[in-house]
């Protein structure tokens, strides 16, 4: 239920109750069977809360002990080697207390979506052979005011003894979507976020060197520049690790890993592949080698072949191909209007085009495919420029 509606039948119920009374209506009954029904859902609530919990928790089981190595994560060179070095902290905290240097006790892992900061934490858990516990941001969003902060001290708590039972010095908590709590207090209504906020800061300022287990704490977000700067002060989350979207030889890596326990027809060339997923994340590679695999098994084969790749960008790419009817007049503009953008592109890069498709493909009635591009960080006005001239191709197609 929608959190306005809620609040409107809190205003409604007891001015209908006063407007019943007033009619000389029994109200007593009313009252008593809706104090039954409201008992009667707060034990529901209660079991599913319970319930919810209990996920939670087999959910964390599950997540730990973390066996994932970083030599399972592909590309990210510079990012492993950054939180490597961070994690050396912990895990020679004596060297480091007898210089008094003060605990690491925050890591920020920013970057895209699916670029693999779950699995840097999971590998910093095993690395640093912690406990590894994990959340996400939205688990600790409630109605309530108060309950995202008890869920704060829970995962603190569940840490610490986990740790405790599995005799492990350390403990790696992670929290997942960070902004979600973390977001910048302006005042105003976001009272409840506010004290989770206060109770995780309060939580990581009890975090000390001397201490055993000792805590560290790993957040992601994909929107870094949203985070209240209380989070972000020396002594909590100070060391900030960029996870980017995979280069071509991260593209070539992360394929290789995901290609191991798939069977791949000699001829395939990953590194071509890698050139083709222009801009793809470590997610999307994944799933590309997983639908690739899958449309293999349509047809009948025992090895994943180059068409099935190609098949398996596209759809990541694109989508599904959907069975939108088209009649022969629509399909005779989209053919013009990609056609349109095909032309433009030849004639401003020879050679550019590797496939103009007019099968509907996600939102798409046809696409143009432009042969891999290079790594590029920076533009020339010319290149954007030839850019607008294909995009208004289609139009004057
Ligand atoms: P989000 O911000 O959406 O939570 P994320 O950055 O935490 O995403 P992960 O959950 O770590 O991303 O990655 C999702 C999946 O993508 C992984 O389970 C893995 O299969 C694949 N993946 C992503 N990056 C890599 C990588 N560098 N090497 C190998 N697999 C990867």
């Amino acid at each position: 239920m929608p959190k306005w509606s809620k609040e409107v039948l809190i205003g409604f119920v007891p001015v209908l109750l006063i407007f019943l009374a007033f009619l000389g209506i029994n109200i007593v009954p009313i009252i008593v069977a809706a104090a039954m029904v409201g008992a009667l859902l707060v034990i529901t609530h209660m079991r599913g809360g319970i319930a919810v919990n209990a996920g939670a928790e087999k959910k964390r089981k599950k997540n730990g002990p973390a066996k994932l190595t970083f030599e399972e994560i592909g590309g990210q060179d510079n990012a492993k080697q950054e939180l490597r070095e961070a994690l050396d902290f912990l895990i020679r905290h004596e060297e480091i207390s007898k210089f008094g240097i003060r605990p690491l006790k925050g890591i920020l892992l920013t970057g895209p979506p699916g670029t693999g900061k779950t699995l840097m934490a999971k590998a910093a858990a095993h690395y640093t052979n912690s406990v590894f516990v994990a959340a996400s941001g939205s688990e600790f969003v409630e109605m309530y005011v108060g309950v995202g902060a008890g869920r704060i001290r829970d995962l603190f708590k569940d840490a610490r003894t986990r740790a405790v039972k599995e005799n492990r010095e350390s403990a790696i908590i992670f929290i997942d979507e960070i902004d979600v709590i973390g977001g910048k207090r302006e005042g105003g209504q976001q009272r409840e976020y506010d004290q989770t906020l206060n109770q995780l800061l309060t939580e990581m300022d009890g975090i000390y060197n001397s201490e055993t287990p000792r805590i560290l704490l790993i957040a992601a977000t994909n929107r870094k520049e949203m985070l209240d700067p209380a989070l972000l002060r020396p002594g909590r989350f100070d060391r900030h690790i960029q996870v980017d979207m995979p280069d071509k030889k991260g593209r070539k890596s992360i394929l290789e890993l995901h290609a191991k326990n798939k069977p791949l027809h000699p001829d395939i060339n990953l590194e071509k592949v890698a050139e083709e997923a222009y801009g793809f994340s470590g997610a999307q590679l994944e799933s590309v080698m997983n639908e690739a695999a899958i449309y293999m098994m349509r047809d009948n084969l025992t090895q994943v072949e180059d068409r099935h790749l190609a098949m398996a960008i596209d759809k990541v790419m694109m989508g599904e191909k959907t069975d939108r009817e088209t009649n022969h007049e629509e399909k005779k503009r989209v053919a013009i209007h990609e056609l349109g953008h095909a032309i433009m592109a030849e004639l401003l890069r020879p050679g550019s085009v590797s496939q103009v498709t007019l099968t509907p493909r996600g939102q798409a009635l046809g696409y143009v495919r432009h042969n891999p591009q290079q790594e590029q960080y920076l533009y020339t006005k010319d290149y954007l420029e030839e850019q607008i001239m294909i995009a208004l191709g289609g139009a004057a197609g």
